[in-house]
């Protein structure tokens, strides 16, 4: 099972607000032809702050503005455009290390609390498949790991309104399903939507997108990477997409 990523959200730029302000500013903005909606966004919030529009305005391009905003450090202004994305095949393993990303992100992830994990499916890590004994271990924990959970819940189910667990519905689903989640794996396949500014998915790429030993990492930061990019090449054209001798993704800075 590969991560799938769907951009499912994004910024929008109303651009005949932006010129109804500057027209009552009497204030004149040259375009890029060609920027996106957020090049544009970014554009505009950082020429807001000096009021570089009409006679002040350089005519630098849109992706050298922002190139410029960028190598300046002024990357505040990044944090006006924001994606959101759902990520599916992706492991409970990945997930964990994700949601350590504390600044301009937002997660929503399918709870083991309320989703009943019977049909739980599993993300095989890479390089397992290069030994057959690894794999046919990991293969029987996972088989081992998925009978142990249904066996929690169809034995716990059955104590239902005993002395012990005198629960209402949701609060007796919740308590059996959090025994018999402790049994699954890392491994375990998870939904989660992320919404992530521009500002913080570039620290992420910086730090996550070119580990070597985390495959699936650099998967996920890579086709996150690769759909940004077609948003608004200009806030990501520092960074470079290759693959490694085995054909892996990893993303580096030019
Ligand atoms: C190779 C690698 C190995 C790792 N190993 C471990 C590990 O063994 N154990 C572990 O627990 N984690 C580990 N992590 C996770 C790591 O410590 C971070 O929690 C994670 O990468 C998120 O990065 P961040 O804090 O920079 O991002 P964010 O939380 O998004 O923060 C972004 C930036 O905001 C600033 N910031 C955020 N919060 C604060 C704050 N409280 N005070 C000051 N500045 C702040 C910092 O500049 C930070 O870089 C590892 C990460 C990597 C890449």
């Amino acid at each position: 099972m590969k991560p799938k990523i769907y951009l499912i959200g994004g910024s929008r730029f109303n651009a005949e607000a932006l010129l109804s302000f500057l027209r009552e500013d009497n204030a004149e903005w040259l375009r890029t032809a060609g920027a996106t909606e957020a090049e544009e966004m970014v554009e505009v919030s950082g020429r807001i702050c000096y009021m570089s529009f009409g006679a002040k305005q350089s005519p630098r391009s849109n992706a050298d503005y922002i190139r410029n905003l960028i190598d300046q450090g002024h990357e505040s202004v990044l944090e006006h455009v924001s994606w959101t994305f759902l990520l599916t095949g992706v492991s409970r393993a990945f997930t964990h290390q994700l949601v350590r990303h504390r600044i301009g992100f937002s997660f929503s992830q399918l709870s083991q609390q309320y989703h009943e994990e019977t049909a739980a499916t599993f993300v095989e890590p890479a390089h397992l498949m290069l030994s057959p004994g690894a794999l046919a271990a990991w293969h029987n924990a996972m088989a081992v790991s998925k009978e142990s959970y249904n066996v929690i819940l169809d034995s716990l189910k059955e104590l239902n309104g005993s002395p012990g667990l005198a629960l209402q519905e949701k609060e007796f689903k919740r308590a059996i399903r959090s025994a018999a989640r402790s049994v699954l794996p890392n491994a375990t396949e998870t939904k989660i939507v992320v919404t992530a500014n521009a500002r913080s998915l570039r620290h992420f790429f910086d730090v996550r997108g070119s580990i070597p030993g985390d495959v699936e990492m650099r998967e996920v930061a890579s086709e996150l990477f690769r759909l940004v990019q077609t948003e608004a090449p200009a806030l990501f054209s520092d960074f470079a997409l290759t693959t490694l001798p085995d054909e892996t993704p990893i993303l580096s800075r030019t």
